[in-house]
C-alpha cells in the first residue's frame, strides 16, 4: 500500500503530498534522490556494501481505514501488521519498486543493501515484501528480467520467490510469522499423521 499504480514517487504529480517537493534535491553520505523513468527514486551516494542499512522508514503510525483517507495518497502507507502501517515521510517515501531489487527491509524499517550496490545505481526494494492486505495491486514497469507486471500481496509471489525473500529476512516480521507458523503447522501434522505425538512449538 505504500505506492500509487505506476508512479509511486513523482515529485511533480498529484500523487505527492505538498511539501515533499522540498527533498527532490535531498542528499546524505549513503542516498540522494534522483530522477528515474518512474519519477524520482533513491540512489546511491556511494558504493554500499552488501547488508549495509541505506534510510530507515519513519512516519505516524496510522490503521488500514486510515490509509483509505489519505485520498490520492492513500498510496504511501508501508504496511508493519495486519492493521498498521507507516505513513511513510520522505526520503522513505520516494524509493521505487523492483521485481528484481537491490535492497530488502529489514526490522520492519531499515532499508538494507541484498548486495553490493555501486555508485549511482537506483536503491529499490520488492512491494511485495511488505504487501497482505488483499486491497492493492499495481502495475509494475520496473523493466527486470521476470518482471511480475502486477505488484500483488506476498501470498501471490512464487513459492520460489517467497522461500529467497524470507531466507534473506527482508520479508515484514508481521507476514514472515505467519509462514513459520503455517509452517511448523504443517510439519506437526505430518508428524500426527504418522503417529507421533504433536506439539505446539514457538519461534
Ligand atoms: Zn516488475
Amino acid at each position: 500500500m505504500i505506492h500509487t499504480a505506476a508512479h509511486p514517487v513523482l515529485i511533480d504529480s498529484p500523487f505527492m503530498p505538498p511539501g515533499y517537493l522540498a527533498y527532490a534535491n535531498f542528499s546524505n553520505d549513503i542516498i540522494r534522490i534522483g530522477k528515474c523513468d518512474l519519477g524520482h527514486g533513491i540512489f546511491a551516494n556511494k558504493n554500499i556494501a552488501k547488508n549495509e542499512t541505506t534510510l530507515t522508514f519513519e512516519g505516524p503510525r496510522i490503521n488500514f481505514l486510515q490509509t483509505k483517507t489519505k485520498g490520492s495518497w492513500e498510496c504511501m502507507p508501508l504496511q508493519i501488521d495486519s492493521d498498521l502501517y507507516i505513513d511513510t515521510l520522505p526520503v522513505g517515501v520516494f524509493v521505487n519498486h523492483s521485481c528484481a531489487p537491490n535492497a530488502g527491509i529489514k526490522r520492519d524499517k531499515d532499508l538494507v543493501a541484498l548486495r553490493p550496490i555501486s555508485k549511482g545505481e537506483e536503491i529499490r526494494f520488492d512491494y511485495s515484501t511488505t504487501m497482505q492486505e488483499k486491497s492493492f495491486t499495481m502495475e509494475c514497469r520496473c523493466g527486470q528480467p521476470g518482471c511480475r507486471h502486477i505488484v500483488d500481496d506476498f501470498n501471490t509471489l512464487p513459492e520460489t520467490q517467497k522461500t529467497a525473500y524470507l531466507q534473506k529476512g527482508v520479508v515484514m516480521s508481521f507476514i514472515a510469522r505467519d509462514y513459520r507458523y503455517n509452517f511448523i503447522n504443517s510439519k506437526c501434522a505430518d508428524q500426527t499423521n504418522r503417529g507421533y505425538k504433536s506439539s505446539r512449538i514457538l519461534l
